[in-house]
């Protein structure tokens, strides 16, 4: 069975003490009813005291980005090594807002996938249309050259270590979400794409996390969908009621 996962993803929001904060809310919560990875993407500079104060929570950590780089002169930037020395066991590339905002390239993601494997990272690769790509019917083609380019230079064992979060950006951060049967049906495809281009077992072991204004209210309804094994979730995931309720929307 494929692991399911909820995923937090906390963008550039946060302090220190409201991570911690945060955090705190969210060892109170009592997952172990769901049966899913809860995993939390903290600004950079709150990973080392989230990790150090997860205590025997079995909460995962999750990088925002990652640069492609061992090390030298990238200001700025963190690499692989100083992520894995934090504790960090995932790390999402290719959110929109990256690929949109600081221009990150299918080519660029595919290197930093590269580096985040090297160090034996768990990654959360996104892909995802516009919204006048989904009005010209182009999804489908989009979210595959999106994983042609970004991904399928890895080799089949290489990609147990791939969770794909798909998320059309019309849905982030709008309150627009993808109907369930939408979701269900780029979904079905992607596992389609990754069938063929690797094996059944490829396509059937891999995570596909659904991400976009997911919320307590349509969470359930979407992650009932068969090929949807979880979420990435922005806003909600910054309230942990909120964000419990989702996890617990299995
Ligand atoms: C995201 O940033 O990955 C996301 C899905 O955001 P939101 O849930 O706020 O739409």
């Amino acid at each position: 069975m494929r692991t399911q996962i909820v995923a937090g993803n906390w963008k550039m929001n946060c302090n220190l003490d409201e991570s911690l904060h945060l955090l705190n809310a969210l060892k109170l919560k009592d997952f172990s009813k769901a049966d899913v990875e809860v995993v939390i993407a903290p600004p950079f500079t709150n990973l080392y005291p989230i990790h150090q104060n997860l205590n025997d929570s079995s909460i995962k950590i999750s990088a925002q980005n990652i640069n492609e780089n061992e090390e030298g002169a990238y200001t700025g930037e963190i690499s692989p090594d100083m992520l894995k020395s934090v504790g960090v066991e995932y790390v999402i590339i290719g959110h929109s807002e990256r690929r949109a905002i600081y221009n990150e390239s299918d080519e660029l993601l595919a290197k930093k996938v590269t580096a985040a494997l090297k160090h034996d990272f768990k990654i959360m690769f996104c892909i995802g249309e516009m919204l006048d790509q989904r009005k010209a019917d182009k999804h489908f083609d989009v979210v595959k050259e999106q994983l042609e380019k970004g991904l399928f230079h890895l080799s089949a064992s290489e990609m147990k270590q791939v969770v794909i979060a798909y998320e059309p950006v019309w849905a982030i951060g709008t309150g627009e979400t993808a109907s369930p049967e939408q979701a269900q049906d780029i979904h079905q495809y992607i596992r389609q794409v990754l069938a063929e281009q690797y094996n059944q077992d490829v396509a059937d072991q891999t995570s596909i996390l659904y991400g976009g204004s997911v919320k307590p209210n349509n969470a359930r309804e979407i992650f009932a969908k068969k090929d949807v094994d979880g979420g990435l979730i922005g806003g909600a995931s910054l309230d942990a009621d909120s964000f419990a309720e989702i996890v617990m929307s299995f």
